[in-house]
């Protein structure tokens, strides 16, 4: 494990969580319940080689002010299964996403152009 954490100062790792979707969104419904789950402030969505997934922006309230982790000795297990080798630190998570929408217009521009009948 690279020390590169101590250096780390915004803690980017710890200030969003992700939720995978069950399956891929295909009908226009499921794009209707998307646009109203992106419609929320700190909601976003991706797509990347593993599929369609939710981000939830927010800190983890165990970030300490030095950017360690308040809870290290009981931390969750996906924290510690995050290996540092290749993080953010190098290259932001967005950099490897195929489909990025951080809010309803975004979204709605892609329904748009991918439902020729999208609003009729
Ligand atoms: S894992 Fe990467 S992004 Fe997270 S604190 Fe360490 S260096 Fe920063
Ligand atoms: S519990 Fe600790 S390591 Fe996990 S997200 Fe929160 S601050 Fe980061």
């Amino acid at each position: 494990m690279d020390d590169k954490c101590g250096r780390c100062t915004n803690t980017k790792c710890c200030t969003y969580i992700t939720e995978a979707l069950g399956v891929a969104p295909r009908a226009k419904s499921d794009f209707e319940h998307l646009l109203w789950q992106v419609s929320h402030q700190g909601v976003e969505i991706y797509k990347d080689e593993d599929g369609w997934f939710l981000i939830f922006q927010g800190r983890c309230e165990h970030i300490q002010p030095n950017g360690s982790c308040g809870i290290y000795d009981e931390r969750p297990q996906i924290c510690r299964d995050y290996e540092n080798d290749w993080c953010e630190f190098d290259a932001t998570a967005e950099e490897g996403f195929e489909l990025y929408f951080r809010n309803y217009a975004e979204l709605l521009s892609y329904c748009k152009k991918r439902f020729k009948t999208w609003g009729r």
